[in-house]
Formats: structure tokens, C-alpha cells, sequence
């Protein structure tokens, strides 16, 4: 078990949350590992998803889970998006804030692979469609930030507030 640290808007590499990553072409040990400890990082945090950048390593690989769903995409592309609907965000990148009224599709369908380089393919609604695309914002180098329509969508929260927030907030997880 190995808890990486979480980059967050400030540090000195901050900087790795605003670039595209880059795709794994192989699929080997240290990817496995690499999954293994986001895995651990994010229920640590604990969050409901975790994109690779977010530990400093700019590759495209995220983790999710919420409920009864739960994910691993390498190299993920979304193929389908349907319907909009408007939500709450948080992000372990950017503690102590929260976004409203973020516009998310209601249902997509994502193509993939897993650490272990089979393909994969998800359909996710809800919740758990509007996780794996602020994950998959993180692998281009965008934050929820980029998509608040009014700034008065940005609030600062407490942390008791904050573990409410999703997608990377905690008690939503767990409810
Ligand atoms: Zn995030």
C-alpha cells in the first residue's frame, strides 16, 4: 500500500494539472503499481475518483468509484454523450472550494483499457458519468474551474461541507 501525495493548486508542481497527459503505450508492472497506489491515494483521501496527474504522473489513467460502480481507464475516450444536467463539484486538487451548477452529460459511454491493457467499455449515468468526466478533464489539463458559467458558482466550503461535494468528495461515496 502506497499513498501518494495529492497536487494541489499552489504547489510548486501544480503546474502538471494544467497539461494534456500522455497516453501509456505499455502496458507493464508500473502500470499495475501506478493503479495500485491511486487506488490507495484516493480511498485515503478519501475521494470517489483520481486521475493520474494528480499524484504528478502525466499519464492517462483514472480511477472511480461510487457505489456500487467502480473503474479503471487507461487512455480513456468517451464515445456517446446524452442528455445535461447540472451538479456539484469538488476536487482533492482544490480543497476548501466547491463549483455549482457545473454542466455534465446525464449518461456517456466511455471506451478503454485497464491496467492490464484489456479493452473496457463503461455506460455510466449520473453521479458516476459526471466522476469519470471530471477525471477525464483532469487528463487534459482542465479543472471544474474552466467550466463555472458565473463566478459566483465558486464557493468557499468548510471541510465538513466539503467531504458532501462530489465527485471527489467523500460522504457521497459512502452513502
Ligand atoms: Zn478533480
Amino acid at each position: 500500500m502506497a499513498i501518494r501525495k495529492i497536487v494541489v493548486l499552489g504547489d510548486p508542481n501544480a503546474g502538471i494539472l494544467r497539461q494534456k497527459a500522455k497516453k501509456v503505450s505499455r502496458f507493464d508492472a508500473s502500470i499495475e503499481r501506478l493503479v495500485k497506489d491511486m487506488w490507495d491515494t484516493m480511498r485515503d483521501a478519501p475521494g470517489v475518483g483520481l486521475a493520474a496527474p494528480q499524484i504528478g504522473v502525466p499519464l492517462r489513467v483514472l480511477v472511480a468509484e461510487y457505489e456500487d460502480d467502480r473503474a479503471v481507464l487507461i487512455n480513456p475516450e468517451i464515445t456517446k454523450a446524452e442528455g445535461e444536467e447540472r451538479g456539484t463539484e469538488g476536487c482533492l486538487s482544490i480543497p476548501g472550494y466547491q463549483g455549482n451548477n457545473i454542466r455534465r452529460a446525464t449518461k456517456i459511454t466511455v471506451k478503454g483499457r485497464n491496467e492490464k491493457g484489456t479493452p473496457v467499455k463503461i455506460t455510466a449515468t449520473g453521479h458516476f458519468a459526471r466522476i469519470l468526466q471530471h477525471e477525464i478533464d483532469h487528463l487534459d489539463g482542465i479543472l471544474y474551474l474552466d467550466r463555472l458559467d458565473r463566478k459566483e458558482d465558486l464557493i468557499e466550503v468548510s471541510e465538513e461541507e466539503e467531504e458532501e461535494t462530489a465527485p471527489e468528495g467523500a460522504s457521497v461515496a459512502k452513502r
